[in-house]
């Protein structure tokens, strides 16, 4: 029985080990081991309303432990550091427990196959003092460290305001990049910002002194959207406060300011890094052809240029479609490259054809009420610009979707009722 190993338990590894786990490893076709180095999945899409406080991660992750023993595979908690493609095996990093004791030591993993699903890490293109300097969105941890920052920066700044003498009384916040996660933030941000001074979180006027600022290199916000729409999303945050600064490029960020490269400061008590990804650094030490970007160089199969049995998928992988082009860092790339190889490994008869890549569109969320984008046809590929609330409940299926790949529809349904009723009785942001 060949063994099949997934790295990465993210939007394309999970569902992959889901997929495949319920038909080659129930019908012990194959033996799928999933390894991440988080005991629990997040989808990532919705990683920005962890940041705002909408959404508490503890409740909506799943176990990953749990997920395996329901579907079929295994579960490996560690984090890899290599793949020695020679003897076919990876091997992972100690298991350290939070008090630093070692709940397991290095270890390591031998695969007939390897599927890489390691996702993306935040690109700071070199700018000096980005990395030092800003908070990010890459994971939970991060994106729980800015909703900590956010709410207690909001506090701070209301008893600064209540002791006087502040020239500019209130917090300033810096997202450089406009596209989807900036853009997504700053909505969710503005409506936090409101939540909180209705709770008596913090005094302040969440328009006047919550200043969030999105610093944009380019001319217009979501660049990969059509001008219309890019300027309906600018109107819409504009509306609620939020300053949208374009043609701006950052040059440097310090401790409590990002300069751009006309030599204008922007003052910041919180920066979060949005401006683009890159393949995380492991990609590059495998001996695999990799792009700028340190993704992966794969063929029309999905399998890396030099070695027949590695495989890559999602924001990791790099794949130029011969119709589409290349293929975006988005996770309807990164689910239907799971669908794809869930047909090709382990199957008793495998499908021979190559991956094809299918558009469907691309939503923004402005907000719980608001989105916009794009939709694709079916026929001929024409695009249909969508906005407001119907955008936003079609934004809102995404999640619904994924999570209907996972569970199957009678448990993705009953989740939908058990978060509706949730978000009833919760407070509207998360405070602790
Ligand atoms: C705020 C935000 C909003 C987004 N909105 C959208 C959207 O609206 N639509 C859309 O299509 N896309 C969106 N994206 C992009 C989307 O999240 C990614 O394209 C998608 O998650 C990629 O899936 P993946 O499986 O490649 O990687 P991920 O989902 O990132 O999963 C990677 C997994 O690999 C694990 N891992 C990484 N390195 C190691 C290692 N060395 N050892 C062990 N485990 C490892 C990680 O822990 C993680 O679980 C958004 C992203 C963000 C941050």
């Amino acid at each position: 029985m060949e063994t099949i190993v997934i790295v990465g338990g993210g939007a394309g590894g999970l569902e992959l080990a889901t997929r495949l786990g319920n038909s080659a490893g129930k019908a012990g076709r194959a033996r799928v081991v999933l390894v991440d180095r988080w005991p629990t999945h997040f989808w990532k899409p919705l990683l920005h309303t962890v940041a705002s406080g909408k959404h508490d991660p503890q409740v909506m992750a799943i176990d990953y432990a749990a997920q395996a023993s329901e579907h079929g595979f295994e579960f490996a908690r560690g984090e890899v550091l290599g793949v020695d493609r020679e003897t076919r095996r990876v091997s992972l990093a100690p298991w350290i427990a939070d008090d630093g004791a070692e709940v397991l030591p290095a270890r390591s993993i031998g695969y007939d196959k390897l599927v890489l699903a390691l996702g993306s890490v935040t690109n700071f293109f070199g700018v000096p003092g980005a990395e030092q300097h800003v908070l990010t969105l890459d994971d939970v941890a991060q994106a729980e460290t800015f909703r900590q920052r956010f709410v207690d920066g909001c506090i701070q700044a209301s008893a600064r305001q209540a002791a006087g003498g502040q020239l500019n009384p209130g917090i300033d916040i810096v997202i450089v990049g406009g596209g989807a996660t900036g853009v997504e933030l700053a909505a969710e941000l503005s409506h936090s910002a409101r939540t909180l001074a209705k709770y008596n979180v913090h005094a302040l006027d969440p328009v006047r002194h919550v200043r969030i600022r999105i610093l944009e290199r380019g001319s217009l916000l979501l660049p990969h959207l059509h001008p219309r729409l890019s300027k309906r999303a600018a109107r819409h945050l504009r509306a609620l406060g939020i300053k949208v600064l374009t043609d701006t490029a950052v040059a440097r960020v310090d401790g409590g300011a990002v300069l751009d490269t006309e030599g204008c400061t922007y003052p910041s008590a919180i920066t979060l890094w949005a401006a683009g990804v890159e393949a995380p650094p492991l990609c590059a030490t495998l001996g695999l052809t990799t792009n700028p970007l340190r993704q992966i160089a794969v063929a029309p199969s999905l399998q890396a240029l030099e070695d027949p049995d590695v495989y890559a998928i999602g924001d990791c992988a790099n794949f130029v479609c011969p119709i589409m082009g290349k293929v975006p860092p988005r996770a309807q790339a990164a689910h239907q490259q799971a669908m794809y190889l869930a047909q090709v490994l382990g199957q008793a008869s495998p499908l021979k054809a190559p991956f094809a890549y299918r558009d469907y569109g691309s939503l923004v969320s402005l907000g719980p009420l608001a989105a916009v984008g794009v939709l694709t046809g079916t026929a001929g590929g024409r695009k249909y610009p969508v906005g407001g609330v119907l955008a936003r409940l079609l934004y809102s299926l995404m999640y619904r979707k994924h999570q209907m790949a996972l569970h199957g529809v009678v448990r993705m349904s009953a989740q939908t009722v058990a978060d509706w009723i949730r978000q009833k009785l919760s407070p509207a942001v998360k405070l602790h």
